[in-house]
């Protein structure tokens, strides 16, 4: 074989992939489509589940992480002005950690480039073969050439317009899907945060999220109709609706200024089963999608690399397949249980295009329950810090 593992995509869940592995002693080669630059310059997830956290700890990734990510204790979810804190700490012992997908890539990177591992960028026409051989085969065209790489394990870390999922027969795949009536116009601008902690806002005006990277960078979400441009938005349009969507005490807050990023990205909730068809393992986006309302997807992307790493590291060291059988139901358990959140987040805090008034009073219902009820708040907390692995 000429390596271990081929790993297809050099995102976060394919580069933390290969990191693990690599520290086990398994060699890998990272096949990715874009430039480095390209990967580094995504603008997306910022919230890391504490599992997320122990896991690049534990992978050699942590220090930049601990030095500049900012734990939070909790969150603030709104209904006009009134605003409902979870308290993450008091009511589970745990927190999460604000820091940026691209921060997490880039220590990966740098990590990955510190062991010598191989990833391959500008990688273009990838076909996946024999995955029910003694051993599989990758081949793909790279610098104008063609080659082929045969391996013991493929990880299909490419996202969702990826071609692993593909590799699997239609007929012998499942999917579920839910698009949503709505996408996100998300904008990033250098300037301080409105309040030191989330804010996930419903207002009479739509949705709104005010999250942050840094003291100084902050990201922020108004919904829009899926009809939208983002040449419709212009910076001063952006800032009038947000701050009318925020409790009066946040607006009050805000400072404004230009954006340096902005795009707008629709809401789905995808998932295809099984994760795994052969030597073919499938990871984080190539497998499922979650709308991003409850910061779950850069978190079940490393959630099935602690899963996945398990069941290679079983089985090219021990001999013990057992891990690779069992990767899907295990994985799937947790992924779907992150979907009910996210779906049950994105309907409790979204208004839908053509809904009756029952659907904003269930909405408004549902947020004043949370406000009186420690249970409630409970199991919001225990969801959104991350189920346990
Ligand atoms: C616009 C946007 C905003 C988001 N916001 C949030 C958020 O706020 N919170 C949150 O938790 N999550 C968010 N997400 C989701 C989160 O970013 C993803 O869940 C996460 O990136 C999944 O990582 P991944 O490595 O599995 O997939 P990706 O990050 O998609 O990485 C896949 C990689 O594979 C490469 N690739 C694709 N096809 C091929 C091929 N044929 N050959 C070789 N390489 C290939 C791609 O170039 C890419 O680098 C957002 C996603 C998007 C798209």
């Amino acid at each position: 074989m000429d390596t271990q593992v081929v790993i297809i995509g050099g995102g976060p869940s394919g580069l933390l992939l290969s990191q693990v592995l690599n520290r086990a002693g398994i060699a890998t080669v990272v096949l990715e489509r874009s430039s480095r630059a390209h990967v580094l310059s995504r603008i997306r997830a910022g919230v890391l589940e504490w599992g997320s956290v122990e896991l690049l700890r534990e992978a050699g990734i942590g220090a930049r992480m601990d030095a500049q990510g900012l734990p939070h204790d909790g969150t603030y979810l709104t209904d006009g002005d009134r605003m409902v804190h979870i308290d993450f700490k008091a009511l589970t012992g745990r927190r999460v950690m604000i820091y940026g997908q691209t921060e997490v890539t880039e220590d990966l990177y740098a990590a990955q480039d510190a062991m010598g591992t191989t990833v391959l960028h500008g990688v273009e026409d990838v076909v996946i073969e024999d995955l029910d051989a003694a051993q599989a085969s990758v081949s793909f065209t790279v610098e104008g050439a063609r080659r082929t790489l045969t391996c013991a394990y493929v990880a299909g870390c490419d996202g969702f317009h990826g071609v692993s999922r593909k590799t699997i027969p239609e007929a012998k795949r499942q999917e579920f899907e839910r698009v949503y009536p709505f996408g996100w116009l998300g904008i990033l601008s250098r300037t301080p945060p409105v309040h030191d902690e989330l804010i996930y806002a419903n207002s009479e005006h739509g949705f709104a999220l005010a999250s942050m990277r840094n003291p100084n960078l902050v990201r922020y979400y108004v919904q829009v109709p899926l009809s939208d441009k983002v040449e419709d938005w212009s910076d001063d349009r952006f800032w009038t609706e947000f701050k009318r969507r925020i409790p009066a005490q946040a607006a009050a807050a805000l400072v404004t200024g230009p954006s340096i990023e902005k795009s707008i990205a629709p809401l789905r909730s995808f998932v295809s089963e099984p994760l795994r068809w052969g030597r073919l393992l499938l990871l984080g986006d190539a497998a499922h999608i979650v709308p991003p309302t409850g910061a779950k997807g850069l978190n079940l992307a490393f959630s099935d690399v602690h899963y996945a790493s398990e069941a290679l590291i079983a089985a090219l060291t021990h001999g013990s397949t057992a891990g690779i059988d069992g990767y899907s139901a295990r994985a799937l358990q947790r992924i779907w249980k992150a979907m009910r959140f996210s779906w049950q987040m994105t309907t409790m805090l979204h208004q839908f295009e053509g809904e009756d008034s029952f659907a904003a009073q269930m909405r408004r219902a549902t947020l004043a329950h949370l406000a009186d009820s420690e249970t409630a708040q409970k199991d919001l907390a225990e969801n959104y810090i991350g189920l346990p692995y």
